[in-house]
């Protein structure tokens, strides 16, 4: 089992690598760059977003507080063979590199960390040896300020903060304000070195920092330390650097290594019987886990993670579906604090659903800081923003709503934590579920209640009537806020929830009501239509194991709407998730019909199909679908994870393991019941369930 996990430039882009290589403590987050060299890749802080064009808020890519650049003779030195090493069982970055000048030569070597407790603070090793060079070397550590976001064309670029104050006295701190001045932001940072170099001061317009000189011989090794402390108050800024100063680097460094160790311990994680499987496996479990901040009161997972651009830092269904299992296997708290990000957006989401003419709350597809609508209306495809294409994700995917609900319940299922129900997640259900009261419609031909003009998971098919997954999911939304409200008309602390939200007996018999009436279509060997008039569509099947629309012929990809593909699990995945409410015979029948038909264009495809495919006994296929799936970033399947990684997939692919193939179940402990047959796979590991730990092996 892989504990490090080296890159290089030669099998991968260099924004890959930043996003394979990324490391957070879910407060900071900083992309995997190499110090000696200029980068835009980005530093986060969670949840500090500004307005953007086009994109409505992003996460801002905040000043960079890490670079080490070096001279020689005044001559700046230039990289060559950089070798990047993630080091998951501590936490660490390390970077390797010669740097090379006409004059002479160095031998560059860094370990850098994101301090898993202390949440502002980032600390940097570096030894540099003069391997025969002889004079003067300048050792440079700014705080950059010159940074913007890449943008829609790639060419605009927004610059998403303004410096407030430079201060360069005892050590350089910077106060920033984003564009739209919601978060201020302080960043000090302190380099010295050993042998003890002449440390100065230096302020430009885009840097501010201190540089360091010494001279040297071949063989002469200088090491320098740098620390850096993020935070949103001065003094809280202040005091964390001074304080980290005097404890000192290494001190700090092998704290976050001890406690990086006992997160592992505490996970115990052993794969085994399929090399890659397992390196995938650990490697994805690193980042599931570094972007929980176990100090914050929420926990807001963006699609990518913590770790780029990609999607701007939105939050999507990605995270109750495909996350959530393994939060709440894991770190159960982080799975209270994933919905509790959702609590706080409450309001938000009735005013959503208020201004498109609903009742109840109706959360947006896309979320960033303050949970309005986020999805992009159109997206430029040009520098002028003439040619447009119009998305209609934000007006049409309405199941993240019933997906936020399913979370709650599995939550309360696992770990029966009442309190959260009567913090919010009672709440949650009610509104929920009276917003598709609101959004179903009588169909007085079918006798039916049907949800028209939805897009459903599999996005290709845009404004369709009756999509399976939608109708099944707002149906369990409305089954689940009849059920917890008539258990919370007999509960003393649940009650006042209903009274204060004004719940009637009649309102919970209406969510009954429309709950067995709304419409699917299913055939009578099992068959369910993902929407209406699907199966009139022009059918084509793709190869086994294709991934992504590349193999397609043009033809058909201009008018990929007309055709029964999918880009990924629908009916399979409403199946699979509400898996209690069918039988395997039918989950199987759906499962061969779909599977064909599914691009897997989206990342989140292959997990659920493994799920499925797991938890009705066709374990092998299921195992090689996780596979790939778990090795979405590792081996860059889709091609993009140079802008960010692909939590959804990491996360899906823990569910699989959980809820397909050991079919986990909740009671008085919990029990698993697969699988029959591994091949040869062997998986242990602790998981927390009603406060106990347990021992998980196959
Ligand atoms: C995704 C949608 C998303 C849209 C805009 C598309 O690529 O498939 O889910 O809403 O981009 O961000
Ligand atoms: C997928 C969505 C997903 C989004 C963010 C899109 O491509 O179709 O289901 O939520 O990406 O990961």
């Amino acid at each position: 089992m892989k504990k490090k996990f080296t890159f290089s430039e030669e099998y991968f882009e260099r924004e890959t690598i930043a996003t394979l290589t990324t490391l957070s403590n879910g407060y900071i987050s900083v992309r995997g760059d190499p110090e000696f060299l200029e980068s835009k890749q980005g530093t986060f802080i969670a949840g500090v977003y500004s307005y953007t064009p086009v994109f409505y808020r992003e996460l801002v890519n905040l000043p960079r507080a890490h670079a080490i650049y070096a001279e020689f003779e005044g001559v700046p030195l230039k990289p060559e063979n950089v070798l990047y090493t993630l080091d998951v069982e501590h936490g660490l970055l390390e970077i390797e590199s010669t740097l090379t000048s006409p004059l002479g030569s160095f031998a560059y070597k860094s370990v850098r960390f994101v301090h898993k407790n202390i949440k502002g603070l980032l600390g940097i090793k570096a030894s540099i040896k003069s391997l025969n060079a002889r004079g003067r070397l300048f050792v440079k550590a700014p705080v950059e300020l010159e940074f913007s976001n890449p943008s829609v064309p790639q060419e605009v670029s927004v610059r998403l903060f303004r410096v407030v104050s430079l201060e360069n006295k005892a050590y350089p701190r910077v106060e920033v304000v984003t564009a739209d001045d919601r978060y201020k932001v302080y960043i000090a940072s302190v380099a010295s070195s050993v042998p003890e170099a002449p440390v100065n001061n230096f302020t430009t317009n885009s840097k501010i920092g201190q540089v360091l000189s010494l001279d040297v011989r071949p063989g002469d090794i200088l090491n320098l330390e740098r620390l850096a402390v993020y935070g949103f108050d001065s003094s809280t800024v202040d005091s964390a650097l001074t304080n980290a100063k005097s404890r000192g680097l290494e001190g700090l460094l092998q704290e976050h290594m001890r406690e990086w160790e006992k997160e592992w311990r505490e996970i115990n994680l052993n794969v085994s019987g399929d090399e890659e499987l397992a390196d995938s496996l650990i490697f994805n479990t690193f980042h599931l886990l570094q972007i929980y901040n176990d100090q914050s009161d929420v926990f807001a997972i963006p699609a990518k993670g913590l770790h780029g651009y990609g999607y701007r830092g939105h939050v999507f269904w990605d995270t109750e579906i495909y996350a959530f299992p393994f939060y709440l296997f894991f770190k159960p708290d982080a799975a209270r604090k994933i919905l509790t990000f959702r609590c706080r957006l409450l309001e938000a989401a009735i005013e959503n659903a208020k201004r498109n003419g609903y009742r109840g709350a109706q959360y947006p597809w896309e979320s960033a800081d303050d949970g309005v609508e986020a999805t992009p209306r159109e997206v430029p495809l040009d520098l002028t923003g003439s040619k447009k294409v119009r998305i209609y994700t934000g007006d049409q995917e309405h199941h993240i709503t019933a997906d936020i609900a399913y979370a709650v319940d599995m939550y309360y299922r696992f770990t029966g934590d009442k309190d959260f129900l009567a913090e919010c997640g009672l709440r949650i259900l009610v509104e929920t579920a009276r917003f598709w009261t609101s959004r179903v419609e009588w169909d007085t031909r079918l006798s039916r209640y049907v949800i028209r003009n939805v897009i459903g998971p599999d996005e290709y098919h845009v404004g369709v009537d009756n999509n399976f997954y939608t109708n099944l999911m707002a149906r369990h939304n409305l089954e689940l806020a009849a059920s917890y409200s008539k258990r919370a008309q007999s509960d003393i602390s649940l009650r006042p929830v209903l009274d204060e939200l004004r719940v009637s007996s009649e309102e919970i018999t209406t969510w009954e009501n429309i709950a067995e009436g709304i419409y699917v279509n299913c055939g009578e060997d099992g068959l369910c239509e993902q929407f209406d008039g699907y199966f009139k569509l022009k059918d084509y099947k793709l190869d086994p194991g294709v991934i992504g629309e590349k193999s397609l012929p043009p033809s058909v990809l201009q008018s990929i709407q007309d055709y029964q593909l999918i880009k990924q699990a629908d009916v399979v995945a409403a199946m699979f998730l509400l898996r209690e409410k069918f039988t395997r015979e039918v989950i199987e029948k759906n499962y061969e019909y779909y599977l064909p038909r599914t691009t897997h264009a989206s990342s989140l495809s292959l997990p659920m199909y493994a799920a499925a495919a797991l938890y009705i006994g066709r374990i092998e296929e299921g195992l090689r679908m996780l596979k790939i799936a778990a090795q979405a970033d590792l081996a860059d399947v889709y091609k993009n994870s140079k802008d960010g990684f692909h939590i959804g997939s990491a996360g899906g692919v823990w569910m699989a393991i959980l809820f397909g193939l050991l079919r986990l179940r909740e009671g008085e402990t919990i029990t698993f019941e697969g699988p029959e047959k591994a091949y040869g796979l062997k998986l242990s590991f602790n998981i927390k369930y009603r406060g106990k730990t347990y021992r998980v092996e196959l």
